[in-house]
């Protein structure tokens, strides 16, 4: 970035110089070709109003000390005098420029190149009284030769500045940069840095990616201690049980007993491993190029026959009604939906309890609503039962088979969707978990 900057700015004062230098050239020159004419043509009426021409054409003046060239031509272009050469080998200057021009309105110029390198011929023709055409004509240097004069000039004016630049560029990128560097050095405290303000924008996001990668570290932190630590429960149980087996000491109606310990305790163990990889694949997998279009009432009225046996177990009665509603989305994940919510409403309800599984559009939207008569969830808790592993009341739910992990996975569902989830808890009369679709 900073050679960028310096050579930009060199680049920049270069043009400058160059467009300047030429402009300024070329002014000059317009100035120096008009004031040439102005004198060659009042030369040329010095002449005609003098009698020097006629002292001239007697050669009893000499021209050449004033570098002027005079030529006399008549009406039909034939040359009568001519002061560098003799005017009777020059042939018809009829054709010339400046003379067709002083025949026509009386008075005429131009401008040839010269013989001579690096000199233009400048010519300025009068008509006088008997009609013949007096021009005079001077050498003067072209606007290269000019140019090539001031070349050295130019040339250490243009070394200066450049070298003028690189310093200045030098100071300034230096000057540019350093708050930039100033940034990228001192990353973890960006707050107490004093910053330009259009760098506010890129330090504010910087700051929050920061934010978020500490917090998701501390979050999977976290994570990997709460597994470890539920993985050691039904662990502890099952090498406990087993190791009793193994001694001998349990009587046969132990042994069955410890035995359905152990099961329970693997069962407990498989739905927690189950529930972790399948939140770790919500994290990482993406799973949008997978969606169709699916009626959610079909799966939810699916997953509520499933349910039917486990409701029956708690005692509670559970109900389905809704209509065909059509989502974008992939099958197992509202299966899973569906699944997580009624489960912890059959689960977390009193026995002779209702849960009611509706589908209906409203408005614009699909929404599913699983409502319960169960035991509620307390304010102070509502905000956190999304968390992973965060439980109401953790004997109940542990009691219940419960990881803590059911309504994690539902966030992650719903966040995938883009959809919308919202609770209504009251404790000891029920809870309604309603999820739209857009
Ligand atoms: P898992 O679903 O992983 O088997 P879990 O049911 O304990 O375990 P979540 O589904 O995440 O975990 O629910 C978290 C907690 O929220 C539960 O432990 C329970 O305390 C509370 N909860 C969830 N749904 C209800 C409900 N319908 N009524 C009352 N409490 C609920
Ligand atoms: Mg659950």
């Amino acid at each position: 970035m900073k050679k960028k900057i310096k050579f930009q700015l060199l680049l920049l004062a270069l043009i400058g110089i160059f467009t300047t230098m030429f402009l300024v050239l070329g002014i000059c020159y317009d100035l120096f070709r008009k004031q040439v004419i102005e004198d060659l043509k009042t030369y040329a009426h010095l002449l005609e109003d003098t009698n020097a021409l006629s002292d001239l054409m007697e050669r009893r003046y000499d021209s050449k000390k004033d570098k002027v060239r005079i030529t006399v031509v008549d009406e039909s272009g034939d040359v009568l005098y001519e002061s560098d050469a003799d005017a009777d080998k020059m042939g018809n200057h009829g054709d010339r420029p400046e003379i067709i021009q002083t025949f026509a309105t009386g008075e005429g110029y131009a401008v040839r190149k010269s013989s001579t390198m690096g000199k233009n011929t400048f010519y300025y023709a009068i008509r006088i009284e008997e009609g013949n055409v007096i021009r005079v004509a001077k050498d003067a240097d072209s606007i290269w030769s000019i140019f090539a004069g001031a070349l050295p000039a130019i040339g250490g004016v243009t070394a200066f500045i450049i070298l003028l630049c690189t310093v200045v560029a030098h100071v300034l990128t230096k000057a540019l940069i350093a708050p930039i560097e100033k940034v990228a050095n001192n990353a973890d405290r960006l707050e107490e840095l004093e910053i330009y303000e259009e760098l506010a924008p890129f330090v504010a996001t910087i700051n929050e990616q920061h934010e978020n990668i500490l917090k998701n570290a501390g979050m999977r932190q976290e994570f990997t201690a709460n597994v470890s630590h539920e993985l050691k429960t039904p662990l502890t149980s099952i090498s406990g049980y087993s190791e009793l087996i193994e001694s001998g000491m349990a009587s046969d109606k132990d042994v069955v007993r410890f035995a359905r310990e152990i099961h329970r305790n693997s069962d407990r163990l498989l739905i927690l491993i189950n529930d972790v990889i399948r939140l770790s694949e919500l994290d990482v997998v993406d799973m949008e190029e997978h969606f169709e279009w699916l009626n959610l009432s079909e799966i939810a009225e699916t997953c509520v026959d499933m349910l039917q046996i486990n409701a029956e177990n708690h005692g509670v009665a559970l109900t389905f009604r809704g209509e065909t509603c059509m989502v974008r989305s992939e099958k197992q994940m509202l299966e899973e939906l569906v699944y997580n919510l009624c489960d912890n409403a059959i689960r977390y309800n009193n026995k002779g309890g209702l849960v009611a599984v509706l589908v209906k559009k409203a408005e614009d939207k699909t929404v599913l609503i699983v409502e319960d008569t169960g035991i509620g969830i307390p304010k102070a808790h509502q905000e956190r039962i999304f968390e992973r592993f965060y439980r109401v009341d953790k004997s109940r739910s542990k009691s219940t088979g419960g990881t803590g992990l059911g309504l994690a996975i539902v966030k992650h569902i719903v966040a995938k969707n883009e959809a919308k989830i919202e609770l209504e808890s009251e404790e000891g009369k029920g809870t309604k978990i309603s999820v739209f679709f857009s």
